[in-house]
């Protein structure tokens, strides 16, 4: 499936809604889902949450780390978002913080990315049909995380 992505900046920026926190990508992303899990849709106040993969390393908070703040739930990854504004940015494994995923929203600009696969659809919203978009479905986890 061909995807016209125009050519991107690196680094990739972006940040919260209220702008104290600022982060930028220093490589091109690796990967992109939907997620229509229920902590996702809860945390985002959305039918799906577009999330993307960073290559390790690459991911650095610029401004306003000390307004970051987590929600750690039992058995998932921890979801960071602004202390400020709420906004959701990105979620670290409490294992390895390289492993990581970045909300597409956040971006400032075109990513370089799009998502090609839907997960978790076992537990998407009753109240928005999920688009024929061709991407390939799963009921829970795409990947082994
Ligand atoms: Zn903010
Ligand atoms: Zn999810």
């Amino acid at each position: 499936m061909a995807i016209e992505v125009d050519e991107i900046q690196l680094p990739l920026t972006g940040g919260c809604a209220c702008g104290v926190v600022r982060f930028e990508v220093s490589a091109p992303l690796l990967s992109a889902n939907y997620c229509h899990c229920t902590r996702c849709r809860r945390r985002s106040g959305t039918g799906a949450s577009a999330n993307a993969r960073p290559e390790p390393g690459s991911f650095r908070v610029v401004a306003g780390e000390d307004r970051l703040r987590a929600w750690k739930p039992d058995g998932g990854f921890e979801k960071w978002f602004c202390s400020e504004c709420g906004s959701a940015l990105f979620s670290r494994s409490p294992d390895d913080p390289e492993r990581m995923s970045v909300r597409l929203g956040a971006f400032d600009g075109d990513p370089g990315i799009r998502p090609t696969v839907r997960q978790f659809i076992a537990y998407a919203a009753a109240w928005e049909r999920i688009p024929d978009d061709g991407l390939p479905r799963y009921p829970k986890s795409a990947q082994a995380d």
